[in-house]
């Protein structure tokens, strides 16, 4: 029998003639998509979710590609190779991205559940540039040959779209390094192709283990998020399995204090965990997706801190070639005597706190 999941699969809206069923295509849309060279489309489940009739839908735009994807003014050539420091003197698989001593992402697939027009590796997954060798066996004979790693992510690509038996072959490899305290996997699929969370999938993953594992999705706007997607966040959480956020700030998605206030509202009312926000990284033609640098930590300030509940408030960070860089909005600290320090809440009031001398 075929699982609901893989059916989405077989049904991968990825051609004018399926996506017809969803929206009506604007003339503009359907000049790109003629004309298209990347990789794009989505399940059948995330296409249901687009408005049939208006272009500026937050989910239609992370699906359909856009006539600015060839406009590259800001983007890094190469963005990838400086990114995951594919370029540097240490000998790693192509399976191994570091920036850290004590933890590694591991791509183990290309494959994804949604081509993100906005995705900062579209130049592996997209686009189809860049060409790497994600021989799995070979990323897990390095993680064991360096003690120093005790938190590996597995990345992709989506990992949860490999078949059971590998996904289970890989943590049991992964659990079986002495020195791993924990695995995290960054997956879509919650969002996307929440089916995915079959019983055998809670089974494989849902091991009570002193390696546990951490999954963090990508949700961008509250729209995203469905009964189906509160479900299997549930089961995900019910076997054990920690589910996080982490979403990417978009230009016209998400970049306004309603949508971004109502997105991490809503992420805790199906049990998601606002993790990270993401500035929209320097790859080739994502410009049009790109805010300031300063706006995520403004929404943070005008959207989140003070405005709603802490467990609401994600980190907003830059992701960068040597790790990633937080960006706190600057407005708490007003002013600074020897005395004292005056602090500035959400609202614009002050108060004062003793500076005690160190
Ligand atoms: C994001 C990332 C990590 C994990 O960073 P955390 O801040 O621990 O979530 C690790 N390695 C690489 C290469 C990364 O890009
Ligand atoms: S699911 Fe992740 S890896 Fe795949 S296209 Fe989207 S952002 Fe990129």
């Amino acid at each position: 029998m075929v699982a609901e999941w893989q059916g989405q699969l077989k049904e991968f809206v990825n051609t004018i003639d399926r996506l017809e069923q969803y929206v009506n295509l604007t003339d503009e849309e359907r000049k790109v998509l003629t004309t298209n060279t990347t990789t794009w489309g989505t399940t059948p489940y995330f296409a249901s979710l687009m408005d049939r009739d208006d272009p500026n839908c937050p989910i239609r735009k992370q699906v359909i590609p856009s006539r600015h994807e060839q406009e590259n003014v800001f983007g890094m050539d190469n963005y990838l190779v400086w990114k995951e420091n594919r370029a540097t003197d240490e000998v790693r698989p192509d399976s191994i991205a570091r920036q850290y001593k004590d933890r590694v992402a591991f791509t183990v697939t290309q494959t994804c559940g949604i081509y993100c027009r906005h995705c900062f590796r579209k130049e592996l997954v997209v686009d189809g540039d860049l060409t790497l060798d994600f021989n799995v066996d070979e990323g897990l004979d390095w993680i064991a040959a360096h003690p120093e790693v005790r938190d590996v992510l597995i990345t992709g690509g989506d990992p949860l779209l490999l078949p059971d038996d590998q996904i289970a072959y890989l943590l049991d490899r992964l659990r079986a390094i002495p020195h791993l305290e924990m695995i995290r996997i960054g997956s879509r699929l919650p969002i996307v192709l929440p089916s995915r969370i079959t019983e055998n999938l809670q089974k494989i993953l849902g091991q009570y283990h002193k390696v546990p594992i951490w999954i963090n999705t990508q949700c961008n706007h509250p729209k995203e998020l469905t009964e189906d997607t509160a479900r299997a966040v549930f089961d995900l959480m019910r076997c054990g399995v920690n589910v996080g956020n982490q979403a990417v700030l978009l230009k016209g998605i998400n970049d306004d204090v309603e949508t971004f206030r109502a997105l991490h509202q809503k992420l805790l009312t199906v049990r998601i965990r606002p993790y990270y926000v993401f500035y929209c990284e320097a790859a080739p033609g994502i410009d049009h997706f790109r805010t300031s640098v300063e706006k995520g930590a403004e929404l943070i300030r005008d959207a989140l801190r003070g405005h709603t509940t802490g467990l609401a408030q994600p980190m907003y960070v830059v992701a960068t070639n040597i790790g990633k860089i937080p960006l706190m909005p600057n407005y708490t600290i007003e002013g600074k005597t020897d005395q004292e320090y005056t602090l500035k809440n959400h609202l614009g009031d002050t108060t004062t706190i003793p500076n005690i001398p160190e």
